[in-house]
């Protein structure tokens, strides 16, 4: 019987341990997890912080009890320390420091990313926090159920970082947030984000955008954070959520090529340069669809679909991984923001020729009690019609996440925008109009293109 061995427990590392074993139930599957929480939601943990999410082990997708009936030999608390690619094995250090080998005849490292740490002075002072395991939630949880801080600091204002202002304010916190670009969420479309920090001003939450955090001090009235420009303020906590970076150097040990963003470089298979292993997830590079080339966007969206694909080829399959289109949603209080493909500055640098048109229309009929704004930018190819990408803002009952969907199908065929005119869309007054708002975007930019290109 052959044997394979999973690095990592998490959305790539379960993906791909249970998927060999659907594939192959003959296959020993044996899964290395460094801590003691494999496949938890970590996306779960902005809400578990805010108290929606009541207990912790809710964020479980499945039981270890679940995971171990399907098969699959799970080590907790093993640190996977170095791979011997030449005997395939594995080394790992087990919670009593034991340190033991496993012999694999395949390989997936699914080993993820971490918090990156910026160069700031005093981000090891307690009351200091980054936010990316179970482990790193429960030192925030505790912080807060013991010390009932009143004011927070929440340094980047990526997706993360606005999760977290929502979150904290749910505890009635006074929270700050300072980014050092001049825009929040640089994911969208600046207009966009323009409108998404009026809207999280209204909601109390004080934004500093082009300033850098450089050093953090404890004084007698709590953290004092200093930032470029003269900015000062007083916290009890602080959060550096500035993104993350890939934990490849397992990887890289064994000699295994490094690709964009310093992540494991795979093929389309998910396979390495070695033979006989693969990598999936925040730890590996990510095919992007429309630009046709290996890029660095980690969510957990594609580590669910890497690790499966990693999980089946790795059991003898031979799937193709389709691509990401970097599809993202993030909801921010009663606001929904969300993005798909890719934006006018991203397009000019890859040789297209962008326009993009931005329209604010209703989710349903207006006559129809509750209909809410949605403003959605669409960015196409002025040469082909080719659809590019998207960023839609909107209220959480105006359906943006359906719709960014459709634009995300609409990019996965490389629809023009004219096609989205004619897509049979769904239509019932509560919910829609016959001409969705999606709709009224692709015919403003059909009128946009062709204005700007009668008068080029
Ligand atoms: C707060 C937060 C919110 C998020 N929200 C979203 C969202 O809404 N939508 C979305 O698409 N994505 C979201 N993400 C991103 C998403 O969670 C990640 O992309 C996803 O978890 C990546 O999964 P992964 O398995 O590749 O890696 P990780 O989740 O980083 O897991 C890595 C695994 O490897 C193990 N490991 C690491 N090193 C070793 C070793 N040497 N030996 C053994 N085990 C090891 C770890 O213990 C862990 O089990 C969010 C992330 C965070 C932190």
């Amino acid at each position: 019987m052959s044997s394979l061995v999973v690095i990592g427990g998490s959305d790539a590392g379960i993906m791909a341990a249970l998927r060999a074993k659907e594939k192959d139930p003959q296959l020993k599957v044996c899964m290395l997890v460094a801590d003691a929480f494999p496949n938890f939601s970590i996306c779960g943990l902005p809400f578990y912080l805010s108290g929606e999410v009541s207990d912790w082990r809710h964020l479980a997708h499945r039981s270890l009890a679940e995971i171990q009936a399907s098969g699959i030999d799970v080590h907790l608390n093993t640190k996977a320390v170095k791979i011997d690619a030449d005997r395939h094995r594995v080394i790992g250090r087990q919670e009593n420091a034991m340190e033991k080998e496993w012999v694999y005849d395949r390989l997936v490292i699914a080993t993820g990313s971490e918090s990156v740490r910026p160069g700031i002075v005093g981000l090891d002072l307690p009351h200091v926090f980054t936010l990316h395991t179970m482990e790193d939630s429960f030192r925030v949880k505790e912080f807060m159920d013991t010390y009932h801080p009143s004011r927070a600091l929440i340094i980047g204002a990526g997706y993360i970082g606005l999760e977290m202002a929502e979150s904290l304010r749910h505890h009635g916190m006074d929270v700050s947030m300072v980014e050092q670009l001049p825009a929040i969420l640089p994911t969208i479309d600046a207009n966009l984000a323009h409108k998404l920090r009026a809207y999280l001003e209204v909601k109390n939450v004080n934004i500093h955008t082009g300033v850098r955090v450089q050093a953090i001090e404890r004084t007698a009235a709590g953290l004092l954070v200093h930032g470029d420009k003269n900015f000062q303020r007083t916290v009890d906590m602080v959060l550096a959520v500035v993104g993350v970076r890939p934990v490849s150097e397992l990887a890289v040990n064994a000699g295994i090529a490094l690709g964009k963003g310093k992540a494991i470089a795979v093929d389309r298979f998910m396979a390495t340069n070695h033979e006989d292993i693969f990598a999936a997830g925040d730890c590996a590079e990510t095919y992007h669809r429309l630009l046709d080339t290996a890029t660095y966007l980690p969510l957990g969206t594609t580590a669910h679909k890497q690790g499966r694909i990693a999980g089946e080829n790795a059991a003898g399959g031979h799937m193709k991984f389709e691509g990401s289109l970097g599809t993202q949603v993030v909801k921010v209080f009663d606001w929904v923001v969300a993005r798909t493909g890719i934006r006018e500055e991203e397009a000019k640098a890859n040789g297209y020729d962008p326009f993009s048109i931005e329209i604010t229309g209703w989710d349903h009929k207006v006559y129809y009690p509750g209909a809410k704004e949605i403003t959605i930018r669409i960015t196409g190819d002025k040469k082909t019609g080719q659809l590019l990408g998207a960023s839609l803002l909107g209220h959480l009952d105006g359906a943006v996440a359906k719709r960014v969907d459709v634009l995300a199908m609409a990019l996965y065929n490389r629809m023009t925008v004219e096609n989205l005119l004619h897509v049979d869309l769904s239509y019932t007054p509560p919910l829609g109009s016959p001409w969705d708002v999606i709709q009224m975007a692709a015919d403003e930019w059909l009128k946009g293109a062709s204005l700007r290109l009668d008068h080029s």
